[in-house]
């Protein structure tokens, strides 16, 4: 019998559960992914939005000013990557500047700190590359970005060594109200639990209409993205936002935390909710539109292509609190953007919720920090060195593009919650992650992953099952 189930291991259930994992309580996190962060958390903007588009009074807002005051600390607190890089929302046309203005004024209302509105000459001695055709943007200086990966697995090793139990490769097929909480039926068994935080992504209101009589329903958003060199990271510092519209923020330009340039999302409603793949179409539109913002884009430069889905609930709200008719289930349902910058405040909302209802206690053991893995190429020279006295496989350098030793790739599969898979290893080092996106590295990892875990060479996955690299000779 656990206290708490979270159903989910993306951004917001393992947010949830480090903040549970802060006190004297036996909670565990499944995932039907072979690794945490499958789902929508590994395929979004990674903007740290400072909190202008949300409507004022909403879930989102509340949110999204609250996680993203907690971020910077929560990062390092955590050891991940995150710069407060500020963004503007551009205006190309002068009857679209009353629009400007009305988020200027929502963003107030909101409570983001620092909003300026800015003429064209300002947006052009801030951000060079911008459209001439450029009128007018609001900055905003309390927008960031992060890394979407580190984040999620820091919160997850964090709440691991802090008591938390993951079961991974587990399907929840269904929920339903036992005697002393709930019964979760798995493809591995019955759990039995106190209390359920439903945090599965796009399939949230599957869960929550299984126990609940109020209904809610859940559109998957496709938005499709480019993902640009290295060279070309520099060429806006900011995040560029269009002005937003009835689908969402628009198309943005921005820099990453790693130094590519990122642009997309599209936005488009399916009945899928596995439809991640990428359409000719959906990047055409992309880089047509971020071509509005940065004329100069070096669109041949794109090194990879990704979708995510949102997860958009109706009410247009993320869906939060224990469900009506459902006392001991939480929702954290309809967390589309802007989820990501909202997940510190959610962990920490929910969390507070099901230990009033548990009647629990601090740990005075918690560990609030923890150590990612060491990336070489950020090390000074006089650390290198040591580091290759110490561990020589740190001297072996396995990813070319992007600089990553083998032991850094040792590290990623023997911390907590280490890599098993070779997307386990991209996501904790970046190993496949550079312009020949893994075309180099893949067999020398995958050879690592064999001996480190003694799996056979048919038994290396891309990630979970089914997406293995080798046939077995007959
Ligand atoms: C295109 C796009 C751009 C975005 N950009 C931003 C941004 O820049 N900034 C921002 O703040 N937010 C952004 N977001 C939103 C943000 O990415 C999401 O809100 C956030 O990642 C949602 O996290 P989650 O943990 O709720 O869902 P997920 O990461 O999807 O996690 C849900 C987990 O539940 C698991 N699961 C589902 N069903 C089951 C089951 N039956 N059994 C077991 N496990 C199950 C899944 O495998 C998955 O791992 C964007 C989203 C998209 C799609």
């Amino acid at each position: 019998m656990y206290d708490v189930t979270v159903i989910g291991a993306g951004v917001t259930g393992c947010a949830i559960a480090r903040e549970l994992s802060r006190y004297e309580v036996k909670v565990c996190v499944i995932d039907r992914c072979s690794d945490i962060c499958e789902g929508t958390s590994k395929a979004n903007s990674g903007i740290v939005h400072a909190g202008h588009d949300a409507a004022t009074g909403s879930w989102k807002a509340k949110m999204n000013l609250e996680g993203n005051r907690m971020m910077k600390q929560l990062c390092e607190d955590l050891d991940v990557s995150f710069r407060q890089n500020g963004s503007l929302v551009l205006c190309f046309r002068e009857e679209d500047k009353g629009a400007l203005e009305k988020l200027y004024e929502k963003g107030c209302a909101n409570g983001v700190k620092g909003l300026q509105q800015l003429s064209a000459s300002e947006v052009r001695v801030m951000e060079p590359a911008l459209s001439n055709k450029t009128v007018a943007a609001l900055y905003a200086p309390t927008g960031g970005i992060v890394c979407p990966f580190e984040l999620t697995m820091a919160l997850a090793e964090n709440a691991f060594v802090n008591g938390t139990e993951f079961m991974l490769e587990t399907e929840v097929l269904s929920v339903k109200k036992a005697e002393q909480g709930y019964e979760l039926e798995t493809d591995k068994g019955k759990i039995l639990t106190k209390t359920v935080v439903n945090a599965a992504g796009v399939y949230a209101d599957v869960f929550h209409n299984m126990i609940s009589e109020e209904r809610i329903h859940i559109t998957p958003r496709r938005g499709e993205y480019c993902l640009l060199d290295k060279k070309d990271g520099g060429i806006v510092d900011k995040t560029i936002f269009q002005l937003p519209g009835a689908m969402g923020k628009g198309i943005l330009v921005t820099p990453t935390v790693h130094g590519n340039l990122l642009t997309g999302p599209t936005a488009s409603d399916l009945s899928d909710k596995e439809a991640v793949d990428t359409s000719a179409e959906g990047l055409s539109q992309v880089l047509d539109m971020a071509k509005i913002s940065v004329p100069g884009l070096p669109v041949r430069d794109v090194i990879t292509s990704f979708a995510g889905l949102r997860a958009h609930e109706d009410s247009d709200d993320f869906v939060l609190g224990e469900a009506k008719g459902a006392p001991g289930f939480y929702d954290a349902a309809g967390i589309e953007s802007p989820g990501l910058t909202s997940a510190p405040a959610i962990g920490k909302y929910i969390a507070d919720l099901v230990v009033e209802k548990l009647g629990i206690v601090e740990k005075t053991t918690f560990i609030h920090r923890r150590k990612g893995v060491i990336h070489m190429k950020m090390c000074t020279t006089q650390e290198q060195k040591r580091l290759i006295e110490v561990n020589p496989a740190y001297g072996n350098i396995i990813c070319r593009c992007e600089m990553v030793s083998e032991g850094e790739i040792l590290d990623a599969i023997h911390r907590p919650l280490g890599a098993t898979t070779l997307d386990g290893i991209k996501r904790r080092t970046r190993a496949g992650m550079g312009r020949c996106q893994a075309g180099f590295c893949t067999p020398k990892t995958m050879e690592i992953l064999m001996r480190e875990l003694s799996l056979e060479p048919e038994h290396i996955r891309k990630k979970g099952p089914g997406s293995e690299l080798i046939a077995k000779r007959r």
